[in-house]
């Protein structure tokens, strides 16, 4: 037992020596992500689930190391939140992703909204509001043409929260809920805050496929239409689900069915040709 106890240990020492290593090469590729130009975005239409249309999009960011490859968001953001660099690298998203919105738009193109992620750090950084109203001003792009997506994690901090919140609604941005379900304090959000639209999260989309699990989604979409919000359901893989969420009246989608994230040539083609998805 002895022995077997000292193996557990190296082998769980060594596992965990893996995963810091890891962590503390992406920490320090990520600090020369932005000046060697590394980050780019990547797009995925929003859609209007009953004429097809697109009708928003979401940036998304995307990392190519010469070393590491390609790194997942949900891995170097985590990272990148906890020593702060989300602070710099969400300056760049926020920066690019309205710079490329208003070029669109001056290109005469079906003018879009972009929605943009923030995060919690980035959230409470305490000039987030200055920020975003200066990029909106040395941009040039209209502050309805602009939504940000939080997450309910910034209720930890409620308070403070609500009034950079009405910061932002001073400015005449729109906000998002993302993943809306899957934290603690859903409801509570919704009655405290001001927010314009409540994204369901894919797992509850995964679910819409199973007659006894529908239910919830459904709920979720007659809170979100009885509380004047517009509804968008992520992560819609087949026509199946995007039937069943239409039926239920949840007017917005986005998804692998319609399209993945693509890059900006790409989606300047898709606002181009206008055809629905
Ligand atoms: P999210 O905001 O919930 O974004 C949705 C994720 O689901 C994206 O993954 C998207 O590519 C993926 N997705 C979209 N449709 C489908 C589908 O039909 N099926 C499946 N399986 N997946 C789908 P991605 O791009 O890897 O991003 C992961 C997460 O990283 C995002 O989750 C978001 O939390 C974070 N993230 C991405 N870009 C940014 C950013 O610029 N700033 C911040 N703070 N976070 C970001
Ligand atoms: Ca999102
Ligand atoms: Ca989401
Ligand atoms: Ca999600």
């Amino acid at each position: 037992a002895k022995g077997r106890g000292k193996n557990n240990y190296q082998y769980y020492n060594s596992s965990l020596n893996k995963r810091n290593i890891r962590k503390v090469t992406i920490e320090n590729a990520l600090r020369k992500a932005l000046e060697n130009d590394e980050l780019t975005l990547a797009y995925q239409p929003k859609i209007n689930l009953q004429s097809r249309d697109i009708d928003g999009m979401e940036a998304l960011l995307r990392w190519k190391n010469p070393e590491l490859g390609a790194v997942s968001p949900s891995e170097f953001i985590p990272i990148a939140e906890e020593t702060g660099q989300i602070i710099s690298i969400g300056k760049w998203v926020l920066k690019t992703a309205c710079k490329k919105n208003k070029e669109w738009h001056d290109k005469g193109l079906p003018k879009q909204c972009v929605s943009v992620n923030v995060s919690v750090r980035q959230f409470q950084h305490s000039d987030f509001v200055s920020t975003v109203r200066s990029i909106l001003r040395d941009t040039g792009l209209r502050p309805e043409y602009l939504e940000l997506e939080i997450t309910e994690s910034i209720m930890q901090n409620i308070k403070e929260s609500t009034e950079v919140l009405k910061g932002l609604r001073n400015l005449g941005v729109k906000i998002s809920l993302d993943d809306f379900g899957t934290g603690y304090s859903s409801l509570h959000i919704l009655r405290e805050l001001p927010i314009d639209t409540i994204k369901i999260d894919k797992s509850f989309i995964d679910d819409v496929a199973d007659s006894a699990k529908r239910s919830m989604v459904r709920t979720i979409i007659d809170l979100g239409l009885n509380l004047d919000l517009s509804v968008v359901a992520e992560g819609i893989e087949n026509e199946q689900q995007a039937r069943i969420l239409s039926d239920y009246h949840c007017k917005f989608g986005q998804g692998y069915l319609f399209s993945k994230p693509i890059y900006e040539r790409d989606f300047e083609k898709l606002l181009t040709v206008r055809t629905p998805l």
